[in-house]
């Protein structure tokens, strides 16, 4: 199924180098809110900055590739040297060319870690990527995040694969 995510984990921690390189991926387009920080904070978590530092001691090229606003997709980015795109169009094909291109990597060696199905999911599995899901770091502040939140749910009760590798 398109929305089926390839691997399923908690938070963005448990997308480890070792992970990845299972996986064959070697670079990683990776959502921002709700995915890398929480919706509603203004800092990364000790835990998502080490998860970064992570990629980049394993030569894991990493982009920010969301939908949020401009401003606070690249304020962060800069605090971190990534590259970023914001309102960039997810689930549509176009924005997953647009971090291939940034990473330089081709998309079957290429990771998409999101926190939703019907954006990072749905569209990386279209755009031929890895598609990584991680459990929302919050409940999504706006009436339809909740919505899909909730549709996520029920997709992913229906009999998602549980296990951390299994495609
Ligand atoms: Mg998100």
């Amino acid at each position: 199924m398109v929305v089926r995510p390839d691997v399923h984990v908690e938070t963005v921690a448990d997308v480890t180098p070792a992970l990845l390189e299972e996986l064959g991926v070697r670079g990683v387009l990776v959502d921002l809110d709700d995915t890398l920080i929480a919706s509603n904070a203004t800092l990364l978590s000790p835990s998502a900055e080490g998860w970064l530092l992570s990629l980049r001691l394993a030569g894991i090229k990493v982009a920010i590739l969301s939908n949020g606003e401009r401003k606070r997709v690249f304020e962060l980015a800069e605090r971190f040297d990534l590259p970023a795109f914001a309102l960039v169009g997810k689930p549509f094909p176009f924005a997953f060319r647009r971090g291939l291109a940034a990473l330089g990597t081709p998309r079957e060696a290429t990771a998409m870690v999101g926190d939703q199905l019907f954006t990072d999911v749905l569209g990386a599995n279209l755009a031929g990527l890895v598609s990584i899901l991680v459990r929302p770091l919050t409940p999504g502040k706006l009436p339809h995040t909740r919505l899909a939140r909730r549709l996520e749910r029920r997709i992913l009760t229906g009999g998602t694969r549980d296990s951390p590798v299994d495609r």
